[in-house]
This record gives structure tokens, C-alpha cells and sequence, in this order.
């Protein structure tokens, strides 16, 4: 009998309130982990009343900024001391290597201190005016209840990348994770408990995102939507949200560029490429997946990458020597393989992978895969795969690599692999992409704003822009004079 997770409403266990329970399994093993509960309409507004209770209450409006800077540095601690834990809990459950879990969560309590700093440095400011005898200022206060929706690649940092600015601002929160993951997310919820925060303030429910998640979209007391995930989801929540006028955060897809010239360091590049889209087995939202490489280092590009990809050790993701573990889900995995099938189909060559290797494991593994002859108009480069599959193109100039990597509906993320300064920074200034690294990718920090341009999302994570998509600005007038009212009637010259 699996173990049962249930939601975590006002600051304990809830059970579904239908008594119903969905499976959680380990994609390397495809053992059942647990079964969580199956969160419906009805838990939602639970946690929506808990969260409304907790807002509005003493033990949370009365706190001051600098004690909910505590009590989040309270939070980082635990979040450090359950770091072994945690790093576990997830690769059992999206099959992320155990070792890349565990870098993860030396940096995690990192984004917790970072916002706990900020939480007393959210400021108004006095308006200069046009009649000396009104004072006007403006104060930042926070929205209200948090609606935020996570995805199963990165659960834990994706989802304190929304909750430390939220409860930093003064809001509480329900979070809605994947239901590929959410066994962290609660665990989370639960230190939150610990560290202090009042009943009612983090709330999860477990659940599907056509049931919870859309029940947490429309409830009209959520006051924004803070999501992470595909563009189709995103797309869908933005409507919502705006017939209500309400705010949300969107972090979406990509398609991101990886861009080596002629004057990089080949060697170099090569791993970064291998890095860009074969961490995570691809399934990251920044992931490199459209690769362009000079002519010249074309074939070398290829060749390293390819060598590099067959030496990749494909296992079990909590061995400290796999490099390269599960994709999270058997949808996940049919996807990946419709999608080589779909390239090959449309003239790709198969350079490297394309199959699924040999393993001890019955999981849902994938070869990390090269696919060569492709441009820029096939669907496999077009959309986003979300799975270890590189499409390597040539290019002649830089105008010409510029207009292909911007030739895209995302806008996420893009690698420049060179050694002029000059072409760096023409390069960082003309690719459209919230994010643009040069001779280094997929770095990171919490510090950094990052913003989705085009279709991958709206609005700002990280970085202390974030701190203001949780509060809402105020303008206050204040008449100072004694003087009676002017009667607005009576004209004056
Ligand atoms: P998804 O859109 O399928 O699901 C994300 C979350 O939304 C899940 O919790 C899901 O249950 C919920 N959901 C689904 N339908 C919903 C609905 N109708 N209403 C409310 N909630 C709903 O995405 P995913 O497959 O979990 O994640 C992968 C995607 O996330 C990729 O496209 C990836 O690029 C993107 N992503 C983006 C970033 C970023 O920072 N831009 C980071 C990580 C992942």
C-alpha cells in the first residue's frame, strides 16, 4: 500500500474532500512512490479560505516586514538542513539526477535569504506635487491571496522562485505543483509550518490542472496567478485571468538559440552545447535545442557534440556517476520519440541517439540525441520538445544567424559562443530573448531578473523587479492646510 500525500491546508494535512487519490511513480523504476490527493473545487476554496483568513488576520497583517525576513530566513535554514532529503524526494520523482538535485539545494536557501533581505526594502515614495499644501506618497502593498502553478521539472526552485517575493510582499499563498511532483512542494509547505509562518499563510493542494488548477485560476478571491509552465497553459490562464483583470506572472517556453562562431573556443562550446540540452535530458525551458555553428567549426561542432553524447552514462538518476536519468513521464517520453520520428520524417539525419538505450532500469530513458540536416522551418526546430534532442544548423554570417535565432515565437533564453567583444555585445543587444549568455549557459542566479520575451511569458521572476509583481501601488493625497474647503463651484482667476 503506497503512502498517501495529502493537501496542506491552514497549516496541516487535509484530506481531498472526495476521498480521492491519484498515483505518484518513480520514472527510473516505475515503481508507485505514493498516491496523493486528487485536489478538487472544493479543496481549492478551502485553501483559498485558509489563505483569505491568513491575510487578512493579525498573526500575518501585523507582522512587520523585517520579522517576515526572519521567519523566511527561518525557512532557508531548514530548507538547507532537509537538504539531502528534499534533493531525493524530487529525483524519486522526475528522475533529476541526484547530484544536480543536490547542487540545487545548496543554492535554494540562497533565493529564500536573498528575498528575505528584501522584504523590509519594499518601498513607496513622496510624490513631488503641484500644490505644496498636499503631501502625496505612494505605499506597495501586498496583492492579497497568491494563486501559484508549478510544473514537474524543477519543482522546488521554480516554486520558491514565487513564493519567497510573495510572502517577502506580505501576500499567502496557494500553490497548485504538478502532479507529476508534488511530494516537495508539500514537504515545503510543511517547513514553511515550521519555520514559523502563521496557519493559513502556504497552502498546497495537490491535483490535476484541469481540476485544481483551473479551480484556482477562476476563483475571483485569488488576486494573481503566478505560473510556470508550457505556453498552451500559459495562454489559457492569461485569458482567464484577464476577464477578471487580474494580474499573473507567466514563465513559458522556449526554443532557445545556442549560437557558436568561428572565433569561439570549439572545445568549449561543444560542452556548453551538451549542457544546454542534455542536463535535465532536455527538460529544461531554456534548454539550447536549436544549435547554429559557423561552417567552418560545423563538422567539429558536430563531431565533439556527438562524442560527448555517446559518452553520456545513461542510469539510474541517484547514482553519483549517471550523468544523464529518466525523462519524467511515459507521455513525456512518447513525445520525445514522436518528435525524432517527425524530424527524421521531414529529412533530419539521426547523427547520435534517436532510440531508446540499453538500461538496467525499465524507466522512461531516452539517448541523448543529434539531429543534423534540419532548418529552421521544421516543426522538430519550431517547437519546443522538451527532451535531450539537439537540431545542429550551419550558418555563413552573422546577420544571417542573427535572423534565424530570432526566427522563432519564443523568446526565452540564447547561447553566444565567441571570442570578440564587440560581436558579444551586437549580439546580447539584437537577439530577442529575455536572457542572453555568452561563452557560458543555463547560469543562474536569484539575484538576476529574468523576463520571457515574446511567447515564453510575462512579466519578471527573480531579481529584485520580482518583488514588485506581488504588491500593488497606492497613491495617497493628504491636504495638510487648515484652510476650509474651497467651494468647487466658484470660479477663481
Ligand atoms: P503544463 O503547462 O502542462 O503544467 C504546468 C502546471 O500547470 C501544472 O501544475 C499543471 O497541473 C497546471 N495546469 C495544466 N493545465 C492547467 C489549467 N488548464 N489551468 C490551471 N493549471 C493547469 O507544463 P509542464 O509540462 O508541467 O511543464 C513544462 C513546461 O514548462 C515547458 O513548456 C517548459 O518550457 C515550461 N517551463 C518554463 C519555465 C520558465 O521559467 N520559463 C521553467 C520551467 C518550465
Amino acid at each position: 500500500m503506497p503512502t498517501r500525500l495529502e493537501h496542506f491546508i491552514g497549516g496541516r494535512p487535509m484530506p481531498p474532500t472526495e476521498g480521492q487519490y491519484f498515483e505518484s511513480t518513480n520514472p527510473a523504476t516505475l515503481e508507485v512512490l505514493y498516491e496523493a490527493a486528487r485536489g478538487t473545487q472544493a479543496d481549492v476554496e478551502l485553501a483559498i479560505e485558509a489563505a483569505s483568513k491568513a491575510f487578512d488576520g493579525p498573526d500575518w497583517s501585523n507582522l512587520t516586514p523585517t520579522r517576515r525576513g526572519h521567519l523566511l530566513r527561518r525557512l532557508a535554514d531548514l530548507v538547507g538542513e532537509h537538504g539531502d532529503e528534499l534533493a531525493r524526494l524530487e529525483t524519486e520523482d522526475n528522475g533529476k539526477l541526484l547530484r544536480e538535485m543536490k547542487g540545487q539545494l545548496r543554492t535554494l536557501p540562497e533565493y529564500l535569504y536573498y528575498y528575505a533581505g528584501l522584504a523590509d526594502k519594499v518601498e513607496g515614495s513622496q510624490i513631488p506635487g503641484m500644490d505644496p499644501a498636499i503631501l502625496n506618497y505612494t505605499v506597495r502593498e501586498p496583492l492579497g491571496v497568491v494563486g501559484a502553478i508549478t510544473p514537474w521539472n524543477s519543482p522546488l526552485t521554480l516554486t520558491v522562485s514565487k513564493l519567497a517575493p510573495a510572502l517577502a510582499a506580505g501576500n499567502t499563498l496557494v500553490i497548485k505543483p504538478s502532479e507529476y511532483t508534488s511530494r516537495t512542494i508539500v514537504r515545503l509547505a510543511e517547513l514553511a509550518s515550521e519555520a514559523g509562518f502563521p496557519d493559513g499563510v502556504v497552502n498546497v493542494v495537490t491535483g490535476f490542472g484541469r481540476e485544481a488548477g483551473a479551480a484556482l485560476v477562476e476563483d475571483r478571491r485569488i488576486a494573481k496567478i503566478s505560473f510556470t509552465g508550457s505556453t498552451a497553459t500559459g495562454r489559457a490562464i492569461a485569458s482567464s485571468a484577464a476577464a477578471r483583470f487580474i494580474g499573473c506572472t507567466l514563465e513559458l517556453g522556449g526554443k532557445s538559440p545556442n549560437i557558436v562562431f568561428e572565433d569561439a573556443d570549439v572545445a568549449s562550446a561543444s560542452l556548453g552545447v551538451v549542457a544546454g540540452i542534455f542536463a535535465a535530458a532536455g527538460q529544461t525551458c531554456i534548454a539550447g535545442s536549436r544549435v547554429f555553428a559557423h561552417r567552418s567549426v560545423y563538422d567539429e561542432l558536430v563531431e565533439r557534440v556527438a562524442e560527448r553524447a555517446q559518452r553520456i552514462v545513461i542510469g539510474d538518476p541517484l547514482e553519483d556517476t549517471t550523468e544523464l536519468g529518466p525523462l519524467a513521464f511515459g507521455d513525456q517520453l512518447n513525445k520525445v520519440e514522436s518528435y525524432v520520428r517527425l524530424g527524421v520524417d521531414e529529412g533530419a539525419t539521426v547523427s547520435y541517439g534517436g532510440q531508446r538505450p540499453e538500461t538496467d532500469l525499465p524507466g522512461y530513458f531516452y539517448s541523448p540525441t543529434v539531429l543534423t540536416d534540419v532548418d529552421n522551418h521544421m516543426r522538430v526546430v519550431r517547437e519546443e520538445i522538451f527532451g535531450p534532442v539537439a537540431a545542429i544548423m550551419p550558418f555563413d554570417t552573422e546577420e544571417e544567424v542573427l535572423r534565424l535565432a530570432n526566427d522563432t515565437e519564443y523568446g526565452l533564453a540564447a547561447g553566444v559562443w565567441t571570442k570578440s567583444l564587440a560581436r558579444a555585445h551586437r549580439m546580447a543587444r539584437h537577439l530577442e530573448a529575455g536572457t542572453v549568455w555568452v561563452n557560458t549557459y543555463r547560469a543562474m542566479s536569484p539575484m538576476s531578473p529574468r523576463q520571457g520575451f515574446k511567447s515564453s511569458g510575462v512579466g519578471i521572476e527573480h531579481g529584485l523587479e520580482s518583488m514588485h509583481e506581488y504588491t500593488r501601488l497606492k497613491s495617497v493625497w493628504i491636504n495638510t492646510s487648515e484652510e476650509p474647503v474651497a467651494d468647487p463651484f466658484i470660479m477663481r482667476n
